[in-house]
């Protein structure tokens, strides 16, 4: 029997949700990495982890990768919806693939995330359920129309989760960072955007490092669990908006 649960993680292979993988595996946790670019979580060689290429628009991918890790280290015991891209622009200007695609990944991927644990931690009246927003999940700007969308819904979910599985005995924290240092600009695509973003960005004087904000989930995590961390608000000190 491992000593520490099983925990999972959505868009392990950069940023946030690698930096998340890293504080739970030091911390003792097995984990199952999940996203695309395997070879990437593969390279991590986190002891006892478990690394599948998963689209979380997959919904029988994350099932299976949850049972494949579950049959090796027991159940899941917290799981972050993390996978997402930031695909800001001028909404005018804007392909409305690239709507479909936040829409599809950062909204329904989460819904996805959540459900391949929901039940089995309901069932054992235990778990955690780390959904990500954003700081623009909590306020809108012009420049970041549908994903602000995405992030809003991420929001009203992880609020509705909250109160539906607290009687369940299981947590729902939803994290809700402001700029972070991730590969997170590497999906925008309109110019204009982008240069507007790196200059707010500079006056910031820079992001978060994304093993800050691993270490408060972790933190979250390591609460008893009849103590609930409801959200994690992190951002740059000099970001006011
Ligand atoms: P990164 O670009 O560094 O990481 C994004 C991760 O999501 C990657 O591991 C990527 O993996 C994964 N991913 C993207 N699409 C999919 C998909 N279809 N299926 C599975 N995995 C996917 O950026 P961040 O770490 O910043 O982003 C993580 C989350 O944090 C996102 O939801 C983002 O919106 C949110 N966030 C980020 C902030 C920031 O300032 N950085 C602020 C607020 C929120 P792969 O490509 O290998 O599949």
């Amino acid at each position: 029997m491992d000593p520490k649960p099983l925990v999972a993680v959505t868009g392990a292979s950069s940023g946030i949700g690698l930096a998340t993988a890293r504080a739970f595996s030091a911390a003792g946790h097995p984990v199952l990495m999940m996203a695309r670019r395997v070879a990437r979580m593969e390279a991590e060689a986190l002891p006892r982890s478990v690394c599948r290429a998963v689209d979380v628009r997959d919904r029988e991918a994350i099932n299976a990768a949850v049972a494949e890790a579950e049959a090796l280290h027991g159940p899941a015991d917290m799981i972050f919806a993390n996978a997402g891209l930031a695909r800001l622009a001028d909404i005018s200007r804007q392909d409305p693939a690239e709507w479909d695609e936040m829409i599809d990944i950062n909204a329904k991927g989460v819904m996805n995330t959540v459900k391949a644990v929901m039940n089995g931690m309901m069932a054992r009246r235990r778990g955690t359920i780390v959904i990500m927003s954003s700081i623009a999940g909590r306020k809108v700007y012009p420049d970041h129309t549908v994903y602000c969308g995405t992030k809003f819904f991420t929001h009203a979910v992880a609020e509705s989760l909250r109160g539906y599985l607290a009687g369940h005995d299981v947590r729902v924290v939803v994290v809700s960072p402001g700029v972070i240092e991730t590969e997170v600009l590497s999906g925008v695509t309109d110019p204009d955007t982008l240069a507007a973003y790196r200059a707010n960005k500079a006056k910031m004087g820079g992001g978060i490092g994304a093993e800050h904000c691993a270490g408060l989930i972790l933190a979250a995590y390591q609460m008893p669990q009849n103590a609930l961390v409801q959200e994690i608000v992190l951002t740059p000190t000099r970001q006011t908006y």
